[in-house]
């Protein structure tokens, strides 16, 4: 009977298994499919306090597992396909043809930002070509050259406002006629004289220099199905995140999108023993620091789960 098992491996789930193991507990971290979480798809991370000169995405995952396992947390390369609760309030955990018990559940499984599906997609995101879906990760790279931001929603035009600060020239290219996006974001974003909307738009081809770095996309009209070229350094994805909360099986509420809810102002869910952290619950900020934070309070909040078990 494991006391704490943490499902993630970004930010939250490290940051809850290094508290979790400074308590004495001995967690055991199962990575999932993507060992390292979002993290380790991008490159210089430049706000995460601690690091005046940024540091590499997969070296602060690797940094974080450091530190997780210097205390005792325990690592195990297996996905978590399915929740059980039993009779006793403990939960199992199904992993393929592997159960582990535990006493409390730390989910922090993360959320995947979608992409488009266009051919070599995750080696664009990988090197640093120009293909990511983090402005505020990304965005102080690309300054005074065009970028791009896809996406109609509150994400693509919060995108677009940031991406103004240093881009020359900031498209936002919207698949249909109008903004799924709120009110004030949309016009945040439409009364800006660096952005220009590209209606009824999709990217259907992206283009690379000699050194393989983008340099422009081709688009394609969403209507008469014409294809244009446009010239732009670098193209941040806005069209949604997915949580990864397929598994959670009843145990955790979700929200329309999926996303785990709290209980507010906790980590806590509906179920008590299983705590949620990090971007599966975080509709909002999605950063690195926040996650971590958020882990931090799961392994405080199962710590006295536990502890009062025992009482
Ligand atoms: P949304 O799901 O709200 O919007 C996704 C956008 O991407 C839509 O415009 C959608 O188009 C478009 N899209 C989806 N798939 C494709 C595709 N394959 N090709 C082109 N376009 C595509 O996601 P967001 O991340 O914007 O927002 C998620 C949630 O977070 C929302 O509830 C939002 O309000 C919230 N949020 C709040 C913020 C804030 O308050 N500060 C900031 C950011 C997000 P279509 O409209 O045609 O479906």
């Amino acid at each position: 009977m494991e006391n704490v098992v943490i499902i993630g491996t970004g930010p939250a789930g490290y940051t809850a298994a290094i508290y979790a193991a400074r308590a004495d507990l001995s967690p055991l971290i199962l990575t999932g499919a993507q060992p390292g979480g979002q993290l380790t798809t991008t490159t210089d991370v430049e706000n995460f306090p601690g690091f005046p000169e940024g540091v590499m995405g997969p070296d602060l995952m690797f940094k974080m597992q450091e530190q997780a396992t210097k205390f005792g947390a325990r690592i195990d390369f297996q996905t978590v396909e399915k929740i059980e609760k039993e009779e006793d309030g403990t939960f199992s955990l199904l992993c393929g043809k592997n159960t582990i018990q535990t006493k409390t559940v730390i989910v922090s499984s993360g959320a995947s930002a979608r992409y488009l599906g266009l051919p070599g997609e995750l080696e664009l995101t990988q090197s640093g070509a120009g293909l990511t879906a983090c402005a505020t990760c990304d965005g102080a790279f690309y300054r005074d050259v065009p970028v791009c931001v896809i996406g109609g929603g509150d994400s693509a035009c919060e995108e677009a406002t940031f991406l103004t600060k240093f881009a020359s020239k900031v498209y936002l290219i919207v698949r249909r006629d109008e903004l799924r996006a709120s009110k004030v974001m949309a016009k945040r974003a439409l009364d800006h004289d660096k952005i220009e909307v590209i209606w009824n738009s999709g990217i259907h081809e992206y283009l690379l220099n000699d050194d393989g770095k983008i340099c422009g996309v081709k688009l394609q009209d969403t209507q008469d199905g014409s294809e244009s070229n446009l010239d732009v350094n670098a193209v941040f994805m806005a069209i949604g995140h997915t949580p990864n909360t397929g598994f959670l099986n009843g145990l955790v509420d979700l929200d329309e999108s999926g996303y785990a809810l709290q209980n507010p102002g906790t980590t806590s869910t509906k179920t008590p023993g299983i705590y949620a952290a990090g971007d599966v619950a975080d509709t909002v900020y999605r950063q690195a620091i926040t996650a971590a934070g958020q882990g931090c309070a799961a392994a405080l909040e199962a710590e006295k789960y536990i502890a009062d078990l025992e009482d």
